[in-house]
């Protein structure tokens, strides 16, 4: 065993990275938060051989100044954590980790420029790793960030990923979650240049009728024809959106999309419970298809328990259990 001294900073986010990006999809995640946070409505997401041999994200939003540039790839800098509160986080990052863990194992390039007309834009490149080159490049409006070559200076990761039509798949329905879960911002999806998933913004004030737009954009017609809607309050708790009818289940639970205050979330617990609402009107084997927005005040949900922020964690589960089991045995 060699002397105790402090990881040098490349090897820091090389860990984290392992945290937070676990495959391209985990890429593709991270960099659309972003692009959400940063109050784009529209966003394209192209990506190659799987997301392996690139990926590119191109928003609309606010962008970012050179200073900016800088700072955004430094670990733990981050735009969104205001006054340190984490008891009270209203946007998708607060964490400031993952464009140093994304930089960490790919060639990255971020190229933006702030919405200030005079300002002009900038090219910020960084390889596996390395110290960022900076350099000025076209005025574009937002941000273009691309990440190739994911992972190739770290073998072991490289030969834990599957297939390109595999890790494509999980990037879609990743792409299909985020996009059911914001309906005012149009999703592009470009596999090997190919576009595999739009979904347009419906002109419209009303919710439902948005939700009607995007689930039949990203879900086809069935899924809304087959569905009730549901508009509940219970005490600290909002519910919105679709229950699918008995007759319209799934072989499994990947029909059912959890949103907890505007974030895809994956809770097997909840999973559960929606078993337990449907139990009396589906065969055991079979699972109701769902969309449901749980929607509750931030300190009533911790969402930094999990580096991916997939999970969250509820003050009171059971109380939303049981409000979840009501509300669906009722429709
Ligand atoms: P976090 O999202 O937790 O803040 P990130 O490493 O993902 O951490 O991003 C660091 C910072 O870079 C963000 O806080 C934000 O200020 C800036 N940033 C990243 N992506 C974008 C983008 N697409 N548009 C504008 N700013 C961005
Ligand atoms: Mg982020």
């Amino acid at each position: 065993m060699n002397r105790i001294r402090l990881l040098s900073e490349d090897i820091i986010n090389q860990i984290a990275a392992g945290e937070v990006i676990e495959r391209p999809a985990s890429v593709v995640k991270e960099l659309v938060e972003n692009s959400i946070d940063a109050g784009a409505n529209k966003i394209d997401i192209f990506i190659r051989n799987g997301g392996k041999s690139e990926i590119k994200i191109v928003d609309n939003g606010i962008g970012m100044s050179c200073d900016e540039l800088y700072l955004a790839v430094q670990r733990h800098a981050t735009s969104k954590l205001n006054a340190d509160d984490l008891d009270n986080i209203k946007t998708l990052g607060f964490r400031g980790e993952a464009l140093p863990a994304i930089s960490s194992v790919s060639a990255f390039s971020i190229q933006s420029s702030n919405n200030d007309s005079l300002a002009e834009g900038h090219e910020l490149l960084i390889d596996f790793g390395k110290k960022p080159i900076i350099k000025p490049a076209k005025k574009l409006r937002g941000t273009t960030i691309t990440v190739k070559n994911l992972f190739f200076s770290t073998p072991a990761r490289l030969k834990f990923l599957k297939t390109d039509d595999y890790e494509s798949l999980v990037i879609k329905d990743y792409v299909k979650k985020i996009s059911i879960c914001n309906f005012s911002i149009q999703f592009n999806l470009f596999v090997d240049e190919k576009k595999i998933l739009t979904s347009l913004v419906q002109d419209s004030k009303n919710r439902t009728s948005k939700l009607e737009h995007r689930t039949n954009d990203v879900l086809g017609k069935e899924f809304f024809k087959n569905s009730i809607f549901i508009n509940e309050k219970r005490e600290n708790y909002s519910f919105f959106g679709l229950l699918g009818i008995p007759t319209f289940n799934h072989s499994n639970t990947k029909n059912q999309f959890i949103f907890v205050n505007q974030r895809v979330i994956v809770d097997k617990s909840i999973n559960q419970i929606f078993k337990v609402a449907y139990k009396d009107v589906i065969p055991y084997n079979r699972f109701p298809q769902i969309i449901i927005f749980i929607i509750c005040d931030a300190h009533l949900v911790d969402i930094n328990v999990h580096p991916a922020k997939n999970e969250v964690r509820f003050k009171d589960k059971n109380k939303l259990n049981s409000y979840l089991i009501k509300i669906i045995r009722e429709a």
